[in-house]
């Protein structure tokens, strides 16, 4: 069966349910954006032509949402309490909905069961029982419960399975063998899942899947509104709860020089004591005039917490000037809490990395907060410079269906890669060396790799220096690291063509390889696929590392990825 473009969401908020306040702020989102989602279906239609896409059956299980998980965020939903994962479902259920395909949410371990066949009551069912969805959507708590009621499905099917993993999982965490033993073990890895089948808030690791997203897109005659109407001196601090003001008197008291300070802060009765006074605090607000807030402000500010929001962007699209704090030495798992016991190595170097890499000035600027001096300066400069609203291709709902349609399309975790199709030659001569021999391009008619996906034409690579990640050697070249080429570097012979001077190699265990030892001239191979890894760096290795171009706005997809 095709899919065809949906472009009224009433059945969805039907299929939403009712009943918990989570589900409540969710729907009222889906509707909101319900004209957004319309045009951007209508504008994604026009782009791909007539091509064919398979209408698939679809189940998403909101994990966090059971009572069997605790459902700790609805009861907070009203204080404030984690809103991003709320606006990243319902933008998910959308986007499925918009995308044409069968679809069935469930947020509660009966419902699960019920859908997956399994008689309730049974607890756990050692049976197989086919499973009548080709794509499960669903959160760590989720796959949880999947793997308690599912027997020996679990197993058979769960390659058909997506996480939702706001931070995201690196392969090195996610190998059980690999992480007992080398410490990587945490409180939500090691389920030998396809790292890919991880799908983050941010393209945080390419190892895992950018999900994303969406933002409210102004058209221009609202973007000149906003303009005219900015009020220069008014700032909205980042964050619904009171804690991250604590401490924070300093900045308070030099921003309060230039600006009014506005604040959104869930309160009971009385004004949160970390707040100020001079602060202008409206409490939680409901989305819609929290965006009005926006509109009105000429800075969004953060004071380090929480990391890594929807509202930022939602600043920035609504034209205001967002200022972090730069994290120095950066955050991560080792050094805080946050991060404690997430299945990442991931070094976080300000509040909200996406914004800092991939928006940057004039609309982004982070600074060192330990300097009073260049903090006020920063200040000053802002309230100086004219910005216009700005929201990334790939955070507007045409850019998340995009993205979405083009893994529902291609991505197959289900099917091992097999022998070359017939007919297709091994090629004589894959790789075009570079004039200065570390860069090595894959040829366009490499025939080893038909029907990759990414196309296997778009492979660059690259031998890191020594203590790098892939995933930055391949930023530093304007490229991303695509861990499904890794399979392509694999061999000696990938080596030699780079004339990497190999003594002796060596194939193992290591999420680092493939890799030319430092310092020494032994080359390593990757013994286990599933640790393939963009993530992960070590002085005692040159990483050799797999990248491709990227669409514009749309780091995802290659350019030839549609
Ligand atoms: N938000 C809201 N009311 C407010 C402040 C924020 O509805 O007073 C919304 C905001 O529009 C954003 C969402 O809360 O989409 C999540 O915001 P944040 O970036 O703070 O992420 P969180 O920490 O909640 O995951």
């Amino acid at each position: 069966v095709q899919a065809v473009f949906r472009s009224n969401l009433s059945h969805l908020l039907e299929l939403m349910g009712s009943g918990k306040e989570s589900l409540i702020f969710m729907k009222k989102r889906t509707k909101r954006l319900t004209a957004q989602w319309a045009l951007a279906a209508q504008r994604l239609a026009q782009k791909l032509g007539g091509v064919r896409r398979d209408q698939k059956q679809i189940l998403v299980h909101i994990g966090f949402l059971t009572e069997e998980s605790g459902d700790v965020f609805s009861p907070r939903v009203l204080k404030g309490g984690p809103l991003g994962e709320m606006v990243q479902w319902a933008d998910i259920l959308a986007a499925l909905y918009v995308l044409g395909h069968g679809l069935r949410i469930t947020v509660s371990l009966k419902e699960l069961q019920s859908n997956l066949g399994v008689p309730p009551g049974r607890g756990s069912c050692p049976l197989t029982v086919p499973l009548p969805f080709d794509l499960v959507y669903t959160d760590y708590h989720g796959l949880q419960q999947m793997k308690q009621h599912m027997g020996l499905s679990f197993k058979k099917y769960r390659c058909r399975i997506r996480v939702i993993d706001t931070f995201g999982t690196e392969p090195a965490y996610n190998h059980e063998e690999y992480a007992t033993l080398h410490g990587y073990r945490t409180n939500w890895g090691y389920w030998n899942l396809n790292p890919k089948q991880f799908m983050t808030m941010f393209p945080h690791t390419p190892d895992n899947s950018f999900m994303g997203f969406v933002s409210e897109e102004l058209n221009e005659t609202e973007k000149q509104l906003i303009k005219g109407g900015k009020a220069s001196n008014m700032a909205v601090v980042y964050g619904k709860e009171a804690s991250i003001w604590k401490g924070k008197e300093k900045f308070l008291s030099i921003l309060n020089k230039y600006m009014e300070i506005h604040g959104t802060v869930y309160y009971e009765s009385q004004r949160p004591p970390e707040v100020p006074a001079f602060v202008k605090n409206h409490g939680l607000l409901p989305q819609p005039e929290f965006q009005q807030l926006l509109r009105k402000a000429k800075l969004f500010i953060g004071f380090g917490f929480p990391y890594e929001g929807p509202a930022p962007l939602e600043a920035i699209a609504n034209g205001c000037v967002f200022l972090q704090s730069r994290f120095s030495p950066p955050h991560s798992s080792l050094n805080h809490e946050f991060f404690r016991g997430k299945p990442t190595s991931r070094e976080v170097f300000s509040q909200h990395p996406y914004a800092e890499n991939f928006i940057g000035k004039p609309h982004v600027w982070t600074v060192d907060y330990n300097n009073s001096e260049e903090f006020e300066a920063a200040i000053k400069a802002i309230m100086r410079t004219q910005v216009d609203p700005y929201l990334p291709y790939e955070y507007t709902c045409e850019g998340m269906l995009e993205r979405i349609h083009a893994y529902i399309q291609h991505q197959d975790f289900c099917t091992a890669p097999g022998p070359a199709p017939p007919g297709a030659r091994a090629p004589q001569s894959p790789f075009i060396l570079a004039p200065n021999a570390t860069h090595l391009e894959w040829a366009r008619n490499a025939s080893l790799a038909a029907g990759a996906w990414p196309p296997a034409h778009s492979l660059r690579a690259w031998l890191a220096a020594a203590g790098r990640a892939c995933t930055d050697a391949c930023l530093d070249h304007g490229l991303i690291c695509e861990p499904s080429f890794f399979p392509f570097l694999n061999s000696q012979d990938a080596f030699r063509k780079l004339q990497v001077p190999c003594d002796s190699t060596e194939s193992g265990m290591n999420h680092l390889y493939p890799a030319f030892g430092q310092p020494g001239q032994e080359c390593f191979l990757q013994k286990e696929p599933l640790l393939f890894s963009c993530a992960g760096s070590s002085t005692k290795y040159r990483r050799l590392c797999p990248c491709r171009d990227f669409r514009k706005g749309q780091v995802a997809l290659c350019r030839a990825c549609l």
